[in-house]
């Protein structure tokens, strides 16, 4: 197969481009670097099955030759990186996907999206089953992330109802790993960074709130599966382990043996108060579960963030 990866760059889209290779399929990869990083794919220089185009999906491109998917993984993924870039984040939501969805449709192509637990907000129902409609502020900060990628899931489904294309859609939950940004803002690569660092934990809230947290190897292998093996409704692919974050805190100061205290800041606004997925679907439909417990997880995500210390990235946002 031949396959487009909108944000090969990032930290998941990264990721599926090897998974792509290892499997002897090629990669065009597409991404504009506003959170993506060169050193993460700075290890396929040299490889004939990968090309880079460096574009901002959310302008319009066309592509040479056949295509057997398209994938489009770009966008902001992160609180902070979507309050920096709130224009940005809907365009590529809307834009982009529309743009990604034109050259699937030309190509007749499969199309996979990326899309998110945060379509279903501050939930109201937990743990949360794709069939849940969701409870999301549009006018919130989090809105632009979260109403793009329900935008999104709507221009999808009106591409497989209307133009007959082949279409995946996941959404992920919180997933976590080698290769994120150090200082990207989200609550793993924050605590482990700061423990690295010597620097205080910052918890936000009281810790209370609570996430389900997916290492990368598993999203990863349940994306793959959803693309070759799914069919086009949405798809929950997390790892239904919930924790609180202060559990979090704890592991990672446990994990890193750090001396760095933990300390409270004021909770972001509309920041959900609990989130787990029912992945009986992903189970049942791909025969699909996650294997890497958290504790295992963080432990390898702190291995990787080892390797930066003492560099620019891991103090520079
Ligand atoms: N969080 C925290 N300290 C941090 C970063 C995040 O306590 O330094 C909290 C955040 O308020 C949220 C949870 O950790 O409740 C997960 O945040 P993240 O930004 O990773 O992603 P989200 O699940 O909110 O999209």
């Amino acid at each position: 197969m031949k396959v487009l990866i909108t944000g090969a760059a990032g930290f998941l889209g990264s990721h599926l481009t090897d998974r792509f290779l290892a499997d002897g399929h090629s990669v065009i990869g597409v991404d504009n670097f506003i959170t993506g990083h060169p050193e993460n794919i700075a290890h396929l220089a040299g490889n004939n099955r990968f090309s880079l185009m460096r574009h901002n999906i959310s302008d319009y491109t066309s592509v040479d030759g056949p295509l057997d998917g398209v994938l489009h993984f770009a966008s902001p993924a992160s609180p902070v990186d979507y309050l920096e870039h709130p224009i940005q984040t809907l365009k590529v939501g809307s834009l982009g996907t529309h743009n990604a969805l034109g050259i699937a449709l030309a190509k007749k192509a499969r199309f996979f999206l990326a899309s998110t637990s945060e379509v279903y907000g501050d939930p109201l129902v937990h743990p949360q089953p794709e069939s849940y409609w969701g409870n999301v502020n549009p006018i919130g900060p989090r809105g632009v992330y979260d109403e793009a990628k329900r935008f999104a899931e709507a221009m999808t489904m009106a591409y497989h109802r209307f133009h007959g294309v082949d279409t995946r859609i996941v959404r992920i939950f919180n997933t976590y790993g080698p290769r994120m940004r150090p200082r990207d803002g989200r609550v793993v690569s924050n605590f482990i960074v700061q423990a690295l660092n010597n620097e205080p934990l910052t918890i936000y809230g009281d810790g209370s709130q609570t996430r389900s947290f997916c290492f990368v190897d598993d999203e990863i292998d349940g994306i793959y599966r959803l693309f070759n093996n799914g069919d086009s409704a949405p798809t929950n692919i997390g790892n239904p382990v919930e924790y609180t974050v202060k559990q979090l805190a704890e592991i990672v100061v446990e994990l890193t043996g750090t001396p760095s205290p933990i300390v409270y800041k004021p909770l972001p606004e509309d920041d959900p108060k609990v989130r787990q997925p029912d992945i009986t679907r992903a189970r049942t439909m791909l025969g699909w579960e996650p294997k890497v417990d958290v504790r295992e997880g963080v432990r390898r995500t702190i291995e990787f963030f080892r390797t930066l210390v003492g560099s620019p990235r891991m103090t520079a946002r």
